[in-house]
């Protein structure tokens, strides 16, 4: 008999989680105001709201945490850390930061001005929030393809060649200080770009005199992506195919918290000397000193480590099984998502699973709040409410699409976990024709209302 597959990692420690019942499940979420951000962890029995910080680090990980130098300046964790960085994406110069957006607001600080255009697939909202607030603006050039989510097809993060070109003929390049391209695309369900768009934007970027950055926060689960599924690069290592990826790139910034495998950090890498100077000035008034900028020693360390090891093969193929085994669970059971499964998250389609709830009602948040009574699993609403108000109009924007996300944190869960997942959503879809009505909003904030909005129960 074939032997099956099995995690290539044993654990060593372990967190206890409560299992609650659905009538404390209904107190509480009423509590929160129907807004599963204002939900205790404690009262989530699965906790998929990110998998942004909540990872489990290594034994290894662990060990240089204790080994950490934490001297204000010139500490050999900062130096470490950017050893590891050069030799993985070949970058002559590095910027630490305490997390991703703050790797936006420094390189930002630098690079976009008043009246820029900074073009890319699927900004994720920091990173467009950093640009708005600069009163430059973000345009999303993504493959139409991603919005179909019954569409299987092997590269759905990618950007569209042909309407980057047309932005780059529309504008002078002094409006356009670089393009973004997010590996994976988050916010089209993290699914990959391969290797040959990465190539084609470069050389398009390049032939305009425009930099290329790679937002890369799950550029490893990309990597990998390319390795399962485009041609040519079955054969090549994890490490090989990230430095061909960032060959064609002249600067990253990096939330550290997803495919670096800390709790808390992030970067700016880049090979201009100019930019460097001028970032650095900014890392040291919102950062710190240019060798720790926000992150303590013992975390750069942990850091280093964390990239080295999850730029191999095996930690990577375990966390595509795991997403898309609750994928294959989920099709078992006829639950509608974006296909094929993501690298780090499942995205559900709550418009076709709650088919009779009006988009006034907000589909994905009404979803959100079925699958945590009936099981205490907490995702998150990427719908209308995340969509905040028209800034000029102030109506709601009704998306295109209503996703649930369920973000997978890295070696968390076993597949167990992912059972009860799937037959949680099984138990809602079995009810989901009668569920007729949604939540109004009752009280919310101005921009990025999504994490603080209060909500109450429309009676049918
Ligand atoms: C998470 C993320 C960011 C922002 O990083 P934080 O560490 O959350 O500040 C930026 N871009 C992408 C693609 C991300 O996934």
């Amino acid at each position: 008999m074939k032997l099956p597959y099995a995690e290539p990692y044993r654990i060593k420690a372990v967190e206890a989680i409560k299992p609650s019942t659905r009538r404390q499940r209904e107190k509480w979420i009423k509590e929160a105001h129907y807004n599963l951000f204002n939900l205790a962890s404690e009262h989530v029995f699965i906790d998929l709201l990110t998998d942004s910080g909540t990872g489990s680090m290594t034994d290894n990980q662990w060990a240089a945490i204790m080994t950490g130098d934490e001297s204000y300046a010139g500490a050999k964790s900062y130096y470490a850390l950017k050893e590891t960085i050069q030799k993985i994406f070949g970058f002559e110069y590095f910027i630490p930061t305490h997390q991703g957006r703050a790797a936006e607001n420094v390189l930002f600080s630098a690079l976009v001005k008043e009246g820029d255009i900074v073009p890319g697939n699927s900004h994720f909202d920091t990173t467009k929030g950093h640009i708005e607030s600069r009163k430059a603006t973000a345009i999303d050039c993504t493959i139409d393809a991603a919005k179909d989510t019954q569409l299987e097809i092997p590269f759905k993060g990618e950007v569209d060649v042909e309407k980057l070109r047309a932005v780059f003929e529309r504008y002078p390049k002094e409006r356009i200080p670089f393009c973004v391209l997010t590996i994976t695309n988050n916010s089209a369900g993290g699914q990959p770009v391969s290797m040959k768009n990465i190539r084609e934007t470069s050389e398009l970027c390049h032939s305009y005199g425009i930099p290329l950055l790679l937002d890369s926060a799950r550029f490893a689960e990309n990597a990998y992506f390319i390795k399962k599924r485009e041609a040519g690069y079955g054969s090549k290592t994890i490490k090989q195919i990230t430095r061909e990826m960032y060959s064609y790139a002249d600067m990253m910034t990096m939330s550290a918290k997803k495919d670096g495998i800390v709790n808390m950090g992030g970067f700016i890498a880049l090979n201009s000397k100019e930019v460097f100077e001028v970032a650095k000035r900014f890392c040291i008034s919102y950062e710190g000193f240019i060798t720790y900028g926000g992150m303590a020693g013992r975390d750069m360390n942990a850091l280093a480590v964390g990239l080295d090891e999850n730029t191999e093969f095996e930690p990577l193929d375990a966390r595509m099984r795991q997403v898309a085994y609750l994928g294959k669970l989920l099709d078992r059971y006829g639950v509608p998502y974006q296909r094929p499964a993501g690298g780090h998250a499942i995205f559900i389609d709550a418009k076709k699973c709650l088919p009779n709830v009006p988009k006034e009602h907000f589909a994905a948040q009404t979803l959100a709040i079925e699958l945590y009574l009936e099981a205490g699993i907490r995702g998150c609403e990427i719908g209308s409410i995340l969509a905040d108000r028209d800034p000029v109009t102030r109506e709601n924007r009704y998306s295109d699409l209503e996703l649930l996300r369920l973000a997978i944190p890295r070696r968390v869960y076993t597949d167990n976990h992912m059972a009860v997942i799937a037959a949680a959503m099984k138990n809602v879809m079995a009810r989901a024709k009668n569920i007729t009505t949604g939540y109004r909003i009752v009280e919310e904030a101005p921009i990025l209302r999504h994490f603080t909005v209060k909500l109450e129960k429309i009676e049918e």
